[in-house]
């Protein structure tokens, strides 16, 4: 039998996931010392009250609430307790006394990235954060390692489980997103506090990490456009239905090429319309997705649960394994590369195709009317679909028109729509959404 040398393996935090982790750190001692070439012994974990019920059975004798202390006795530094403060400071404690960290902290990285990223390069240890993006979905280390010679040009990721169950739900079962987000709640997938889904918070913290491994480029989380799905209604998602879309909130990471060789970045997070056709319309429930699209490799998607405590100790795990044969193989951490630096853009910079609902006064002329607002701003229509739902024997009933643009600007977009809502022939701007994924 192999006499392993043994790492020491420090956790904070023993909620959803660090239990998860803990368990099966302790289950699984022999086979995973087998693939890691090192023996992984669990010395501690820090709480904040080490009399609280924890989700699995661990060892009391393990439980600590002197996180720094367990911290300059680890090789290893696992970080599951999520927020900013104290995870940044002990992170940092972790990382200056040499230890690689594992984190599955979104919040964390979205925000101090580059400054923990800069340490860990300063004292040649290594941070790993396949949790911290779609749970246990591997897309950080793909596009770390797999897609490193390749160059990415897009992806869209579905990578919020609470919104994707609330729209799926919308789309499937014609529920409010009132009932939908209620349904959500009960069954545990939405926080009695859901503002940082819904409002796409937690997505734009993720686009900003995705950005940035991607592109090699630091994007800062105040640089990502971000839009919730509150505003999102049951009559968008039947009428973007009735069309051949499904509503989904996606994070948006692109290369945009100038012509220059000045390509920038843009990071966007918002509700859009992709075609039902898409890979991404097939990701239902509270499940994630991200879709690559990459010069070489062509399109690629990772799909699984984006979140559970179990879920994503597989992913917690599996850096462990890597931070472990590390460890054992020697040598300094490798860097994160940030060597492509290229410029943020707004959102004015992007160009998308849109779908804008009006209702209209019906009456002759109004089409050639709309058309002129469109051509006033350089929006070209692709498609043009009329309704006239009156209530019967009403003299004249509003026409509803759902307008499909071309790509067009954000800024060109913006300027039609305010001069649709100022236009005596259009009743209501009803919605505008933006279509992705054709
Ligand atoms: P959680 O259930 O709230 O657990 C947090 C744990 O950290 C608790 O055990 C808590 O101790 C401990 N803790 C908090 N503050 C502490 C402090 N100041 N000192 C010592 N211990 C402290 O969180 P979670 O759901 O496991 O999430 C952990 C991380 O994983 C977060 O960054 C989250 O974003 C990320 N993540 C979670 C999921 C998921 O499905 N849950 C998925 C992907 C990523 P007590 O138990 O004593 O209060």
């Amino acid at each position: 039998m192999i006499e392993y040398r043994n790492l020491r393996i420090g956790l904070l935090g023993a909620g959803n996931v660090g239990s998860q982790v803990a368990s099966l750190l302790l289950e699984h001692q022999t086979e995973l010392a087998e693939r890691a070439g090192a023996g992984l012994e669990l010395v501690g974990i820090a709480v904040r009250n080490e009399s609280n019920t924890r989700r699995t059975e661990l060892p009391r004798e393990l439980l600590t609430t002197d996180a720094e202390s367990l911290i300059l006795s680890s090789d290893i530094v696992i970080e599951l307790m999520g927020g900013i403060e104290p995870a940044r400071e002990l992170v940092l404690l972790a990382l200056n006394s040499g230890a690689d960290v594992i984190t599955a902290n979104k919040a964390l990285l979205a925000t101090h990235g580059p400054e923990l990223f800069e340490l860990a390069e300063q004292v040649g240890a290594q941070l790993y954060y396949e949790a911290a993006v779609g749970g246990a979905i591997p897309i950080i280390r793909p596009l770390h390692d797999s897609l490193a010679g390749d160059r990415v040009k897009r992806i869209l990721g579905i990578v919020n489980g609470t919104t994707n169950f609330i729209l799926d739900r919308m789309y499937t079962s014609g529920a409010t997103l009132e009932q939908a987000l209620k349904l959500a709640t009960e069954l545990g997938y939405a926080e009695a506090d859901p503002t940082a889904d819904v409002g796409g918070f937690d997505a734009a913290q993720k686009a900003a990490i995705l950005a940035s491994l991607a592109f090699h480029t630091v994007v800062p989380l105040e640089s990502v456009y971000r839009e919730g799905i509150t505003n999102i209604t049951l009559a968008q998602v039947e009428a973007a239905k009735a069309a051949g879309y499904v509503v989904k909130l996606l994070a948006i990471c692109e290369r945009i090429e100038d012509g220059t060789g000045s390509d920038g970045v843009s990071a966007r997070v918002y509700p859009a319309l992709i075609p039902e056709k898409h890979p991404l319309a097939a990701v239902h429930g509270a499940k994630n997705a991200v879709f690559v699209e990459a010069e070489a490799a062509g399109d690629l998607m990772f799909y699984g649960a984006g979140a559970g405590g179990i879920q994503t100790a597989s992913a917690v795990l599996g850096d462990v394994v890597s931070a472990a044969r590390r460890h054992v193989i020697g040598g300094p951490g490798i860097a994160e590369s940030r060597h492509a630096n290229l410029q943020i853009l707004p959102i004015s910079a992007i160009t998308t195709r849109y779908q804008i609902t009006l209702t209209v006064v019906d009456r002759s002329g109004v089409l050639a009317e709309i058309a002129e607002i469109f051509r006033n701003h350089n929006v070209s229509v692709e498609t043009l679909v009329q309704s006239v739902e009156g209530v019967t024997g009403e003299a004249n009933p509003p026409a509803t028109l759902v307008i499909g643009t071309h790509e067009a600007s954000e800024s060109s977009l913006s300027a039609t729509v305010a001069d649709l809502a100022a236009s005596t022939v259009v009743e209501t701007v009803v919605s505008v959404l933006r279509v992705e994924g054709l």
